[in-house]
């Protein structure tokens, strides 16, 4: 897939990392905090002063970044996926998808509400049981092998982590892998490289989510 890119944008970080794009394409220093960079990439694209869901203004007081595909259902750190959101909405909305939370945020009627919410909630709990990850189809492909080049995600490889524990306990419910791997155009791995740790760590035969970002590098 592509994500959605300013037409100009420089960043550079503190470590002296820098990104910027060109010619729709996002070059990137391989130390670069990715996740960092898409935040900052999403308020430009859609602006940082109004919550997307109840159009209240935002401040520093109560501005977040909502995933639209949550990340409990797979969402990941692009572009595409994040929305400038006031606190109270990011909360109420949870685990659920923007398109249920916008439905759902309309009822007035406290008990509907709740309702549907733990309707919305059983569905993507049978999703997940039978896909592992919910987010667009045109999104990922599933392969069950990838030659990566490397890894300028910030995870360190430990069984012992948290993240490592909680992507084994989803991989031991379900029997799916509930996290796509983000690669860049060049290969290297952006965000997920956990999935493939504990995958050669299990020496598990299956398939694995893969989301490639055609439109962003790595400089090398
Ligand atoms: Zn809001």
């Amino acid at each position: 897939m592509k994500i959605q890119l300013p037409k100009s944008f420089e960043y550079h970080d503190d470590h002296g990392n820098f990104a910027y794009v060109r010619d729709g394409i996002l070059y990137m220093s391989p130390y670069m905090d990715f996740e960092k960079l898409m935040y900052s990439m999403t308020y430009l694209l859609e602006g940082e002063d109004k919550c997307f869901y109840c159009h209240r203004p935002l401040h520093s007081g109560n501005r977040t970044i909502d995933h639209t595909f949550p990340r409990g259902l797979g969402g990941i750190s692009i572009t595409d996926n994040l929305k400038p959101c006031c606190n109270k909405c990011n909360l109420e909305k949870g685990d659920l998808t923007s398109k249920q939370y916008n439905q759902i945020s309309k009822l007035q009627d406290k008990k509907v509400k709740k309702e549907a919410i733990e309707k919305a909630q059983k569905s993507n709990l049978e999703g997940i049981k039978k896909y592992g990850i919910l987010i667009p189809k045109r999104w990922y492909e599933m392969k069950s092998q990838y030659s990566v080049i490397g890894t300028i995600t910030s995870d360190r490889p430990s069984k012992s982590s948290c993240k490592y524990k909680k992507l084994l306990k989803k991989y031991e419910t379900y029997k799916r892998i509930c996290r796509p791997v983000v690669v860049s155009e060049n290969r290297f791995v952006l965000d997920g490289f956990m999935v493939l740790f504990m995958v050669k760590n299990l020496e598990l035969k299956i398939e694995i989510p893969f989301i490639t970002l055609e439109n962003v590098v790595v400089m090398i």
